[in-house]
């Protein structure tokens, strides 16, 4: 298992990746500003949900008065100018309480709306028991989130125990942030297995024995990789030829200051490339991507 982090340091190291990214990769700036900013609501909505531990039966409503109104407030005057807007049109004709109840109940539902209902739902169900968790609907399959039922946001090894061996794989959920354990080299989407079927993508291939390709197109100005350092060689495409999916994978062994919810927000090329190639992610990050 992961080393488990205190609350407070859950913050504290996401702050510390976002300051980090945001001076390494230049292309995805304002987005981690406006993640930065967002990421001081979330933790004092972390704070306010622990010491109040809301009811699973209120959870929506509590999200809708207590998190929603401060998520809406560093949106609109850190957001992007579209998303702006967006959010004071949905909000004109929808009740927030509804827009949260949806993604508890996994339906479907505009991308601003999901914006607001999981950058508002995120923290609480992080400070929140099992049992609050499992209010949510979804799937409780090896595929979804055991404890809520969401689905994988991204993939990520674990530092291994000894230097030889590779780390564990883990999947991270979208809407409440518990991992769990998933068998390496299997599509995280429909369970695929065969090796044939499964393809990486990485900025300089694997070294390993699964199958891998050079990812191009990265912001380097056309010049030829060799002369630039690699954007993200702790980072991975896992893509599937049996469903066409796709998601991110971070291996925490080759860059133990990577934090996986941050870097995976931040690698905006790697899910341009998978674009491109046809893939549709498993889910959209945070921010859409
Ligand atoms: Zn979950
Ligand atoms: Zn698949």
């Amino acid at each position: 298992m992961p080393v488990a982090l205190t609350a407070s340091d859950v913050w504290t190291e996401r702050r510390r990746r976002v300051g980090e990214l945001r001076v390494r990769q230049g292309f995805a700036r304002q987005l981690l500003d406006f993640y930065g900013a967002l990421l001081s609501v979330q933790e004092s909505a972390y704070r306010d949900a622990a010491a109040a531990s809301p009811p699973a039966a209120s959870l929506a409503s509590y999200v809708a008065e207590v998190v929603v109104p401060s998520v809406l407030d560093v949106s609109v005057s850190t957001g992007p100018e579209r998303m702006r807007s967006d959010l004071m049109n949905r909000l004109e004709s929808q009740d927030p309480r509804d827009i949260v109840e949806r993604w508890i109940r996994n339906e479907d539902q505009p991308e601003v709306d999901r914006f607001l209902a999981r950058a508002s739902l995120g923290p609480v169900l992080e400070a929140a028991g099992a049992e609050t968790r499992a209010a949510c609907v979804g799937p409780h399959d090896a595929r979804h989130c055991p404890d809520c039922g969401g689905p994988p946001q991204l993939s990520y090894f674990a530092q291994a125990q000894d230097d030889l061996a590779t780390g564990p794989r883990f999947l991270l959920c979208a809407r409440c942030g518990a991992t769990w354990g998933y068998p390496r080299m299997t599509c995280a989407a429909c369970g695929e297995d065969s090796s044939a079927r499964l393809s990486i993508f990485s900025e300089r291939g694997t070294t390993s024995g699964e199958r891998g390709s050079l990812v191009r197109g990265l912001p380097h100005g056309g010049a030829p990789a060799a002369h630039h350092p690699a954007l993200f060689p702790h980072m991975r495409v896992e893509a599937c030829d049996s469903c066409m999916r796709y998601l991110l994978s971070v291996d925490l062994a080759s860059d133990p200051q990577a934090v996986p919810v941050v870097d995976e927000l931040a690698a905006i090329p790697l899910d341009l490339y998978a674009r491109d190639r046809g893939l549709t992610k498993v889910t959209t990050n945070l921010m859409g991507f």
